[in-house]
């Protein structure tokens, strides 16, 4: 019904996806990647597989960001242990699959509102 994957050449029978890989390709490129990235906190890190595990499509999963990954930092506001700031994260969330470099395709710098408690 939505073509083959790219990957692995079987249906790909996931619902409402735009991607050229299947559900079971999505989910191993995510396992895969477990191990090159930690919160520090392994109930967290446990949240955030999870999320990348039932998710019909790469932007439903949640992602664990290095600050290093923002730039153009700018404070907005304090209250009380809140901290907004607006900032460009410079790799952007997760379109697809790119099958030639066995990577996720990112949109790329995306401006960014967030919420840090201190
Ligand atoms: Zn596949």
């Amino acid at each position: 019904m939505y073509g083959l994957c790219k990957e692995c050449r079987q249906p790909n029978t996931s619902k409402n996806h735009e991607s050229e890989w299947c559900k079971p390709c999505i989910t191993k490129h995510f396992q895969q990647n477990f191990k090159n990235w930690t919160s520090g906190n392994h109930e967290v890190d446990e949240f955030i597989q999870i999320t990348q595990l039932i998710g019909r499509d790469p932007y439903e999963a949640l992602e664990w960001i290095e600050c290093d990954r923002f730039k153009n930092i700018e404070y907005l506001a304090k209250e009380g242990v809140e901290l907004f700031i607006n900032t460009i994260w410079k790799d952007g969330y997760i379109e697809d699959l790119d099958y030639e470099n066995k990577q996720w395709k990112r949109i790329t710098e995306m401006k960014v509102a967030l919420k840090l408690f201190t």
